[in-house]
């Protein structure tokens, strides 16, 4: 393949992520993005400026060092962007890559060193395999907090694009020793390129299902999973063990009534907050309707059951909610029931209910078990 096509393709695959880059920008607002878009449309640029000194159109010192600092900011940007990209946040400090870049410009103003085409070509590439080794660093550390598949792809294709900007030096300053000739590392780090911009569709749009699913699955006032997402993760067989607890909370009508809807939401909250805090990671628990909460618990007794839900009863009976008229300080009514062998998930949901029910006949603030109609009994 001649220079000027390998300079050609060299160039497309900058236009292409760049199109990429601004089209995902467009449609959602990830960080990130319009630098990787920006890093992308210097980096076509510097190829253009090489490209056109290649054919002699342009002033040797124009086209060298023109595509050298154009280049080199274009890469910082794209690790700048990268970097926002993987952590989810813009950060200041984010931009002492661009200042280095701007640095290294002057430095090799002053020096001369883009006359040397040598020269000027190893320090490029060198930078640039600094850069992408630092954006694929940093997208594999953040995957320790946000684990999405696209993440693999993208630090692969970093890093592969790191080794290959890393031969192209090699074999620049030793022609010898090289392993490929720069020609076709340079030709492999075209591909690259284009495969990271794939993979950055890639993680951003799993971002984007992520965060969907999390909505779908998540009662947006509370944080906690709602009513869809808690029956769909209960298991189809039900156990030795396994029980439900069914929570409401007391007269939460006149709640609203006397303090308003918002006060109302904040005391929601709060107690969403202490059954899960209660619930821990081990239970299913999830907000079933308005006041009304559920948890379903394996390898418990009647005791441990019973037990669990008056923690629970009691903890939010330690709440208050300061309001301009004084506290308000809900209690909740609970009921319990165990599985005993013979119903399913739905059946056993409708008992703990029964149970709810009973609680509340007796007065509320307590917690009763299920029983059958003719043994029933109130444990507290
Ligand atoms: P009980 O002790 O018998 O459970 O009485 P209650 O007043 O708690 O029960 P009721 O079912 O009569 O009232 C439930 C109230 O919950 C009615 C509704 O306005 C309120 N509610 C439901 N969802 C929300 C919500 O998201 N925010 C607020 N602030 N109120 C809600
Ligand atoms: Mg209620
Ligand atoms: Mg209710």
């Amino acid at each position: 393949m001649d220079l000027a096509t390998v300079l050609l393709l060299h160039k497309s695959s900058f236009i292409v992520g760049a199109l990429c880059f601004f089209y995902m920008r467009w449609r959602s607002r990830e960080p990130g993005l319009e630098l990787l878009a920006v890093g992308d449309c210097l980096l076509a640029f510097a190829s253009t400026l090489a490209g056109m000194g290649e054919q002699g159109s342009l002033r040797y010192e124009i086209w060298t060092f023109g595509s050298f600092s154009v280049g080199v900011t274009g890469y910082a940007l794209m690790a700048v962007g990268i970097i926002q990209l993987s952590g989810h946040r813009r950060r200041l400090s984010d931009w002492l890559l661009v200042t280095a870049a701007l640095i290294l410009s002057i430095v090799v103003g002053v020096t001369h060193w883009y006359l040397d085409n040598q020269m000027r070509a190893a320090v490029f590439n060198a930078n640039a395999s600094i850069f992408l080794l630092i954006s694929s660093a940093a997208i594999m550390v953040d995957f320790l907090g946000d684990r999405l598949p696209g993440r693999i792809g993208l630090a692969a294709s970093l890093m592969a694009a790191m080794i290959f900007s890393a031969l192209v030096v090699l074999g620049l300053v030793f022609p010898e020793y090289g392993p490929i000739a720069p020609r076709n590392a340079f030709f492999m780090l075209i591909i690259c390129h284009f495969s990271v911009a794939l993979f950055v569709v890639v993680l951003v749009q799993e971002r984007a299902e992520a965060k969907l699913s999390r909505l779908a699955n998540t009662d947006a006032l509370t944080g906690i999973p709602n009513r869809q997402n808690f029956l769909a993760s209960l298991p189809h067989q039900l156990k030795q063990g396994d029980g439900f607890i069914m929570i409401d909370i007391d007269h939460f009508k006149s709640v609203n009534d006397r303090h308003g809807h918002e006060i109302g939401d904040a005391v929601l909250v709060g107690v969403a907050q202490t059954i899960a805090a209660a619930a821990g990671r081990k239970l299913l628990l999830g907000r079933l309707g308005g006041e009304e909460f559920a948890l379903f618990l394996r390898d418990q007794t009647d005791d441990t059951l019973f037990a669990t839900a008056d923690v629970i009863r009691r903890e939010i009976s330690g709440l208050a909610f300061a309001v301009e008229a004084g506290t308000v300080t809900p209690t909740v009514s609970a009921g319990v029931a165990l599985w005993s062998g013979e119903c399913d998930a739905t059946k056993l949901r409708d008992r703990a209910d029964q149970a709810l029910y009973r609680a509340k006949r007796g007065g509320r603030d307590r917690v009763e078990m299920y029983a059958a109609a003719s043994t029933v009994t109130a444990l507290n």
